[in-house]
């Protein structure tokens, strides 16, 4: 085991190359010494009820004053943004493999029902059963249908974002088939009856006290012991058995190529090897936007990926499935639509579909960092969920387009060069027309509109408001109306407005000269 003290756990310990030194961990010690972390209880997330607007705001505010946490979280997630980076400044042609990447993402979706085909004769020529779903329903039935032949009593399941979109572990589970993840961050997640809050980290918002109470409550691990290597142990340790009982193991995808009819496989706990190889069956639910054409445009993604999600070279283990593992065994994919049809269709919101869930977009984005992924309400958070999610469910989730600055920066470090930002803007307009605003939205935006319309309105609007800030008591500010406000006060109005500023300073002056 090793020493307790040790800050994150190096890729490989005797490269001397920088590049491989880096670490590939989140920084998980921070609240080894944090006292409040220690006794404070994280935000459990949005309250869904059906299909009524998630309350993201609301949720949001949760977390926010769950202050330890959050500075955890958005410390956490800042660290990849700036591992990202640093892994980008040794790559000199970072900016060319974007462009390389988001231009074979354009092709092969121009051309999807022809790689999609190439892939389906390819894989059925390496032994590999192929199946297509055309929703969520028809995933979870075909997988379940497939277990229940070879009888089987135990899953192990690798984490996959499309698993969680199919709502698949609870579907499984319906059905008496015990469903243990294997990922520790989505077994953290799993015992703790949450989703996963990230695409990459799905158990980020949790310090490692959270994780060791969850623990102790579902493995019987020994109470108060938060030593990483303590609990990932006591994990490793309840998880093996069961992998080795399994009847049928299932991952998803992280890319299907079309010219060989294989499936890669990214992770960094090994977990999707053991999950696929151990038992007799293994089954992989995956997207139709997967695919790329061939090996070599594999290569710029395997690039991009890991560097992009973690700020790590690549993932510890990138592995390339193409047939059953087993003599006498099966291997099946089960390539699903669930709208990725509707939105290829679809030119404003099309882009979203060259996603490869690296969650960069996520580390970077100041509201994703101060409210955490589970306060979305959604499979997809944070800037990515921002667009996708309205196309599953436009008035479930109509208030997330709203919760961004336009800030751009998702848009910049995304590695696939989606217009992030844009797309955010697009949705807000798109909801507008479907009537999907709320009522104080609707007011809101309407007196903004003639006051923005108006030139010397808005002058006149920004000079009163700017002195009424001043001197106006707080709730007239800060009330429910203003949701944004609680947590986060305004900055001290300016002293003068930047156009009364221009016209003193140049406008004025020009007159003077003529
Ligand atoms: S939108 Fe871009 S940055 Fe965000 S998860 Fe997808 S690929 Fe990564």
């Amino acid at each position: 085991m090793r020493a307790t003290d040790e800050n994150s756990r190096e890729i490989c310990p005797y490269c001397t190359r920088s590049e491989w030194r880096s670490t590939m961990n989140v920084n998980i010690n921070s609240d080894v010494n944090d006292v409040a972390l220690q006794h404070e209880v994280g935000a459990r997330g949005a309250v869904v009820k059906g299909n009524k607007p998630i309350d993201q705001l609301e949720a949001a505010n949760r977390f926010i004053a769950a202050q330890a946490h959050e500075k955890m979280h958005d410390n956490r997630l800042w660290d990849l943004r700036k591992k990202r980076d640093a892994q980008m400044h040794l790559i000199p042609e970072w900016e060319e493999l974007r462009q390389l990447a988001s231009d074979i993402k354009e092709h092969t979706l121009d051309h999807l029902a022809h790689y999609l085909e190439m892939f389906e004769k390819n894989a059925k020529d390496n032994g590999i059963h192929v199946h297509w779903a055309q929703n969520a329903e028809e995933c979870n039935s075909i997988a379940i249908e497939l277990m229940k032949k070879r009888q089987t009593k135990i899953l192990v399941k690798s984490k996959s974002m499309l698993g969680e979109e199919c709502g698949l572990r609870k579907a499984v589970e319906k059905e008496g088939i015990n469903v243990i993840e294997t990922d520790l961050g989505e077994r953290i997640q799993q015992l703790d009856n949450e989703d996963p809050s990230h695409v990459v980290v799905p158990a980020v918002h949790k310090s490692r006290t959270d994780v060791s109470k969850v623990f102790t409550k579902t493995l019987g691990a020994q109470a108060g012991n938060n030593d990483i290597h303590y609990l990932a142990e006591t994990q490793r340790e309840t998880n093996r058995p069961l992998i080795l009982k399994a009847e049928a193991g299932m991952t998803g995808g992280n890319f299907l190529v079309a010219e060989t009819g294989a499936v890669v496989v990214c992770t960094n706990e090994g977990n999707a090897d053991l999950s696929a190889n151990t038992p007799g069956m293994h089954i992989v639910t995956v997207g139709i936007e997967k695919i790329v054409p061939g090996l070599e445009h594999l290569a710029v993604f395997i690039r991009l990926l890991s560097r992009s999600a973690l700020g790590s070279p690549i993932t510890q283990y990138t592995s390339y499935f193409r047939g059953p593992r087993h003599h006498g065994g099966e291997m099946h994919v089960i390539l699903v639509d669930n709208t990725r049809s509707t939105r290829l269709a679809d030119k404003k919101f099309k882009a979203g579909l060259k996603c490869i869930r690296c969650g960069a977009c996520m580390n970077t984005c100041p509201v994703f960092r101060r409210s955490g992924g589970l306060s979305y309400g959604s499979t997809y958070a944070g800037p990515i969920g921002l667009i996708l999610s309205p196309g599953y469910n436009a008035h479930k989730f109509r208030n997330l387009p709203f919760a961004s600055t336009l800030n751009g920066s998702c848009s910049n470090v995304c590695p696939v060069k989606i217009n992030i930002h844009e797309q955010i803007f697009e949705w807000r307009e798109t909801l507008a027309e479907k009537g999907e605003l709320s009522l104080a939205k609707r007011i809101l935006m309407q007196a903004a509109g003639k006051i923005l319309g108006n030139p010397a309105l808005y002058r006149a609007a920004i000079k009163n408001a700017d002195r009424a800030l001043k001197y106006l008591p707080h709730f007239i500010v800060y009330n429910n109306l203003n949701k944004w406000g609680k947590q986060r006060d305004l900055p001290p109005a300016p002293k003068e407005t930047f156009h009364g500023w221009y016209e003193k300073n140049y406008l004025k002056k020009e007159s003077v000269n003529e």
